[in-house]
């Protein structure tokens, strides 16, 4: 089980293995926190081009994010189409966080913010219903500045299979906390933006694309090729064809005890050996006679 400072380390090295492979991506300001919070929810498990997509036909069906507000979840969700990633839960949670924000502040632009302090940015965002720990994380960090590692599925997977979190056993905002410690302000964007990466290109739901993956040499999950071709092969190999070459062996054991036994029986009961023979001749008999 690493530690805590085992866990520092490894990220520290995670974020200049991914950076060498992916390099920086400056930080592009913020300016309208409605439609930040709107992507963050729909970049969940989807690609950036799915996004950029999903974003252009929500622009062009709706009027504005108000006409999006009102809106019903299944209208949304046909809008973002039946392949769209978790689409049914997204077309839900963003009307749900457009409504209770418009509800309190009778506003769509969100210029509350900037009267707001970092901590109780978060902690207004993080009180709202079906708003997730990573929704008011990001909306925290990029709209305010506050230091924050906003943790989705895809960090959480990408993490989980690295061994610095558990997904299964901790919750979200445990998770944000460990990774707000282990992580410095000035590097925590940058990895982020990083791990983010690395689950749209190699680390992706389902079966991890490993072959490309920058940490493939490190990362305890990680699906060797040799691992991954005996267990095909084994998976090719019938169940009868394995069963049948074990008793090969004892075929093998039986054919050569055969073999021994006939060629014992084979060999001359009489056990005289010329040898003998001639000692036999040599030795005088008792009685002083020549043979
Ligand atoms: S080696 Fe595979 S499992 Fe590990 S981080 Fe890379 S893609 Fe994910």
């Amino acid at each position: 089980m690493p530690t805590f400072t085992d866990k520092v380390k490894r990220l520290e090295r995670i974020r200049l293995a991914l950076r060498r492979r992916y390099g920086d991506e400056p930080r592009a300001p913020v300016t309208h926190p409605v439609e930040h919070a709107v992507r963050t929810i729909l970049a969940e498990e989807a690609t950036s081009d799915a996004v950029e997509k999903a974003v252009e036909q929500l622009r062009r069906h709706f009027i504005d994010w108000n006409d999006l507000r009102v809106s019903r979840p299944r209208e949304i969700r046909e809008v973002l189409g039946a392949t769209f990633p978790r689409g049914g839960y997204k077309a839900r949670v963003i009307p749900r966080l457009l409504d209770q924000v418009f509800k309190q502040h009778n506003s769509m632009v969100w210029d509350f913010l900037e009267t707001m302090g970092k901590v109780e940015t978060r902690g207004y965002f993080e009180k709202l219903e079906e708003v997730r720990p990573f929704v008011a994380a990001t909306i925290a960090r990029d709209c305010i500045g506050a230091h924050a590692f906003p943790v989705d599925n895809d960090v959480a997977r990408v993490l989980g299979r690295l061994a610095i979190v558990d997904p299964a056993a901790q919750p979200e905002a445990d998770m944000q906390r460990l990774l707000e410690r282990a992580v410095k302000s000035n590097r925590a964007f940058g990895l982020h933006r990083l791990i983010k990466h690395l689950a749209e290109q190699s680390c992706v739901v389902g079966t991890p694309l490993c072959g490309k993956c920058p940490l493939r040499r490190t990362c305890p999950s990680a699906l060797r090729p040799g691992k991954r071709k005996a267990r095909k092969k084994a998976k090719r190999t019938p169940a009868a064809k394995r069963k049948a070459k074990k008793p090969a062996k004892k075929k093998v054991a039986a054919k050569k005890a055969k073999t021994k036994a006939a060629a014992k029986k084979a060999k001359p009961k009489n056990k005289t050996t010329p040898g003998r023979k001639r000692a036999a001749a040599r030795k005088p008999r008792r009685d002083g006679r020549k043979k």
